[in-house]
């Protein structure tokens, strides 16, 4: 610890009463209104579950699955930091107890330990403590999200961890904040604080007292229940923060600062700064709440009943949103309803379709359904990942007729237009994937760079022919299409630097037609909209004049 940096301070966010209370967005919008104070920031997150990543976890159990430019597969809620923060976040800033437990264990193969007998504490919890000061310059704040709610087993050793921690560092270099929910029961008419205080007493019996609560409440916090909280619990009243329901949560750091959460954690840490420049976010706000008008574009997925697996997706084509000044209503469409509904009359009423990354083969149909009728009725169409795999494969077959073209991911024996890819070059030295290799980590993930076409419609969208994205597939298509392909109207416009991989296709016969073979979504935040979203929006709404 001691090339610490020691002006760096470090906020622990738990989280109590119940799950899913947005633990991840209450760290990520303090850490942007502490920026916004003129500190430099750092977001990470521990997840107290056993599996190594959530890379090989269903999104239907997970969500999305975020991906940092270094490569590491990590929780969706550090698409919150990136999008709250602007800081990219790297494989120092994610752990789980798999990862944890895979340190331990190996460095015990290693010998380092000779002699001793392996515990959770202290060599678990000392692994955790190295995670949270590693790998950091000279940041202000390092906030930390436990990921869980306080009482799991599963938490425990984090707990310790960061107790153990406060201990080392001080009080003054730390501090304690705990989310919990006050729930309202309509039959006593009042909001209910003993969820809370048993929450913060099972903090307390890990040795944890909290210093400031944030209190996640459907209506105002009457004086009288805020002074029972913090008598109850210990905690300055001014450090019992409500943060009330919003309609968009581009609001809640503007919520946070008025509720004077900012100005609890300087006055925790005796600061004497400026109050926070909010305007960034006042801006984006405004736009929100007053668009100009109103487009409706269609994401055709395999996961649309939890929306939690498109997180960053969503977001994004809101960011588009905003940089055209229009409200994106998304109509989520289960692929599978392509296959037994009416195509026609499912996509009538929308002016962009989108097809997002997948696996696997449930769904698929309806995807290449949804880009023939993209293709064939010129409306705007973006495809991410598989998305841009499906694209490519409905131009074999639907335009150059060629039905059994397929990804050998859903058919061995097909016309491989998709393939496996078994090498690839990264940072000039070669990676080699075998057929029956490991799932876990291994495919083509984080920033690669690609080429542009000059002249192509993608290079005309970003205004570069240099560009730099963010992966996540083990599948590519085979770049032996190329003239095919071009008989059939698609263009290959970006391959990787050597050529050999297509990164970038587009149809050149259509106003809007562009599928990736990379995700743009993990790298779009509200104040910087990625190009291609905000260029497909701008497409999907002057094509929702033409109708
Ligand atoms: N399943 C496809 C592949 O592995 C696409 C992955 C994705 O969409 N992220 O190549």
């Amino acid at each position: 610890m001691s090339e610490l940096n020691p002006k760096t301070k470090f906020i622990f966010i738990t989280g109590g009463v119940v799950s899913s209370l947005g633990k991840g967005l209450a760290s990520a919008s303090l850490a942007s209104i502490l920026q916004c104070r003129g500190f430099k920031v750092r977001l990470r997150k521990l997840d107290p579950y056993l599996n190594v990543d959530p890379g090989t976890m269903s999104p239907f159990q997970h969500g999305e699955v975020f991906v940092t430019d270094d490569g590491t597969e990590a929780d969706l809620d550090l698409g919150h930091y990136e999008r709250f923060s602007g800081v990219s976040a790297k494989r120092s800033d994610s752990t789980t107890t798999g990862k944890i437990y895979q340190r331990v264990i190996d460095k015990e193969r290693h010998g380092d330990y000779l002699g001793s007998t392996i515990q959770v504490i202290p060599h678990v919890t000392n692994e955790i403590k190295n995670f949270i000061v590693s790998d950091l310059e000279d940041e202000d704040f390092v906030l930390c999200e436990i990921g869980g709610t306080v009482g799991d087993i599963e938490g425990q050793p984090y707990l310790e961890a960061i107790r153990q921690l406060a201990y080392d560092l001080g009080r003054e270099r730390t501090m304690f904040l705990h989310l919990t929910l006050l729930p309202y029961i309509p039959t006593a008419g009042e909001l209910k604080t003993k969820p809370t205080q048993h929450s913060v007493k099972k903090l307390q019996e890990y040795g944890i007292q909290p210093d400031m609560l944030l209190c996640r409440s459907q209506m105002p916090i009457p004086e009288n229940e805020r002074k029972k909280i913090a008598l109850f619990c210990n905690i300055k009243e001014s450090n019992v923060i409500q943060a009330l329901d919003v309609s968009n949560i581009y609001q809640v750091p503007l919520a946070y600062s008025k509720e004077g959460m900012d100005k609890a954690v300087c006055d925790h840490f005796n600061l004497h700064c400026p109050d926070a420049d909010l305007s960034r976010w006042e801006k984006i706000v405004a736009t929100l709440k007053a668009p100009e008008g109103e487009v409706k574009i269609a994401v055709v997925g395999k996961y649309v009943k939890l929306l939690e697996a498109y997180k960053s997706l969503g977001e994004a084509l809101t960011h588009g949103g905003i940089a055209n000044k229009y409200k994106v209503r998304i109509k989520w469409i289960d692929a599978e309803d392509l296959e037994t509904g009416d195509v026609d009359s499912i996509l009538s009423d929308v002016s962009g379709i989108l097809v997002p990354g997948g696996f696997g083969l449930r769904g698929t149909s309806g995807k290449i359904a949804a880009v023939k009728y993209a293709r064939e009725h010129k409306i705007p169409f973006l495809g991410i990942c598989f998305g841009m795999q499906m694209a490519v494969i409905e131009t074999m077959r639907n335009v150059l007729g060629i039905k059994n073209a397929n990804t050998t991911e859903l058919d061995e024996k097909c016309e491989a237009v998709v393939g496996l890819m078994t090498e690839w070059d990264k940072d000039g030295a070669k990676q080699i994937r075998h057929k029956d290799g490991d799932l876990g980590g291994t495919m083509r993930l984080g920033a690669y760079e690609a080429v542009l076409k000059p002249g192509s419609k993608a290079a005309e969208v970003y205004g570069s022919e240099h560009i730099s994205e963010r992966h996540r597939h083990r599948y590519e298509v085979n770049i032996k299409y190329k003239d095919q392909l071009e008989k059939g109207g698609m263009i290959i416009s970006g391959t990787s630097p050597d050529g050999k991989l297509p990164e970038i296709v587009e149809r050149p016969d259509h106003p809007w037609f562009i599928g990736v073979q990379f995700h743009p979504e993990l790298k779009s935040k509200p104040f910087a909209p990625h190009p291609l979203f905000v260029e497909f929006v701008k497409a999907s709404i002057k094509q929702s004049r033409l109708v």
